[in-house]
């Protein structure tokens, strides 16, 4: 397997008819580096900053973040790295900084924290700019968008950083600003947001579980979370349509760009970027260049079709089975 999988990791990432696909890594640790180049990432779609600030006992000041996200965008560059703005809430406390609610993930979270807190979020962007000095690969995603203003507010404040540290001196580059999808009423704006950022990613956890209304945590309810649902699928289909009426490069960074059947369908709606678990990216890969484009716009079709998430996992279990 190690061999197979050196092998694999040198081999770009193309249909056997020649689709070339960016196949990019979620990270958060230093220890998702090492195993993300080891298996020939060609960029990080993305890095969930919330992860060092789960680690400590207090926010971490904006000399450490600098620290911490330098590491990242040396390792990966020249290659992009996407970091993500803080996404705390939801299922995802600091223990120095409680949120108490009755419906969290329909709460206080993401975007939504750091808009009311421009400190947290001015100090993270500085440091990541500052960390990029001389890299230039990096680039600022936004999470939990759902709707212009937020969008509009946040680039006020990314603006802010920008200028203040080209005042203090730093020779820095404006890196590109894009935003997840990952809230429905994103995905019906989709093209309003597309035509003011430089890139969009789905969050397929997030799209999955706020579509069906689904605990995406809830073992309860996990029968019927279901990434393969037509309603999801719609609107994925959705997105990168509007994305691409104004050129707007869009990918996907939730689990189901990791599963190869969900890479197939991705991959026949036209997305530029699937970023995965690295533990993914070689049976993605694999799975990738066996097959040709245009068999997949056939799949894509008969799948768009289907009325229930279960006849469209069982067609892709069977389509992945005949390839071996
Ligand atoms: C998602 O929601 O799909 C996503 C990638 O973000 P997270 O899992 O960190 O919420
Ligand atoms: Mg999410």
């Amino acid at each position: 397997l190690a061999r197979n999988l050196d092998h694999l990791a040198k081999l770009p990432c193309e249909t056997a008819d020649g689709h070339r696909i960016r196949l990019w890594v979620n990270t958060g640790l230093m220890a998702d580096v090492v195993r993300s180049l080891e298996r020939g990432a060609e960029g990080v779609g993305l890095y969930r900053t919330e992860v060092p600030f789960l680690l400590r006992d207090r926010f971490p000041s904006e000399e450490e973040q600098r620290e911490i996200y330098r590491e990242q965008l040396q390792a990966f560059a020249p290659r992009p790295v996407t970091m993500r703005t803080l996404d705390i809430g939801g299922d995802k406390a600091l223990t120095y900084f409680p949120i108490e609610e009755t419906n969290p993930f329909l709460g206080w979270r993401g975007i939504r924290v750091t808009l009311d807190h421009p400190e947290i979020f001015l100090g993270q962007v500085r440091a990541m700019m500052k960390a990029s000095l001389g890299l230039d690969n990096l680039r600022i995603m936004l999470p939990m968008i759902s709707g212009v203003g937020e969008l509009e507010a946040a680039r006020k404040l990314v603006d802010r950083a920008y200028d203040e540290l080209v005042d203090e001196g730093y020779a820095i580059q404006r890196p590109p600003l894009g935003i997840m999808i990952e809230v429905p009423s994103a995905v019906y704006q989709a093209r309003e947001l597309a035509k003011r950022v430089d890139f969009m990613s789905v969050g397929s956890n997030d799209l999955t579980q706020y579509l069906l209304a689904v605990d995406r945590n809830n073992s309860r309810v996990a029968g019927i979370y279901h990434s393969f649902h037509p309603a999801v699928l719609q609107a994925l289909l959705q997105v990168v349509t509007a994305g691409h009426e104004t050129s707007t490069k869009v990918g996907i960074c939730g689990e189901l760009a990791g599963d190869p059947g969900g890479a197939l369908l991705l991959v026949a709606m036209g997305y530029d970027v699937l970023s995965m678990n690295a533990t993914n990216l070689p049976r993605v890969k694999a799975a990738l260049r066996e097959i040709n484009k245009s068999d997949l716009d056939r799949l894509l079709q008969q799948v768009l079709k289907m009325e229930c998430p279960e006849q469209i996992e069982e067609k892709l279990r069977g389509y992945l089975q005949d390839l071996g």
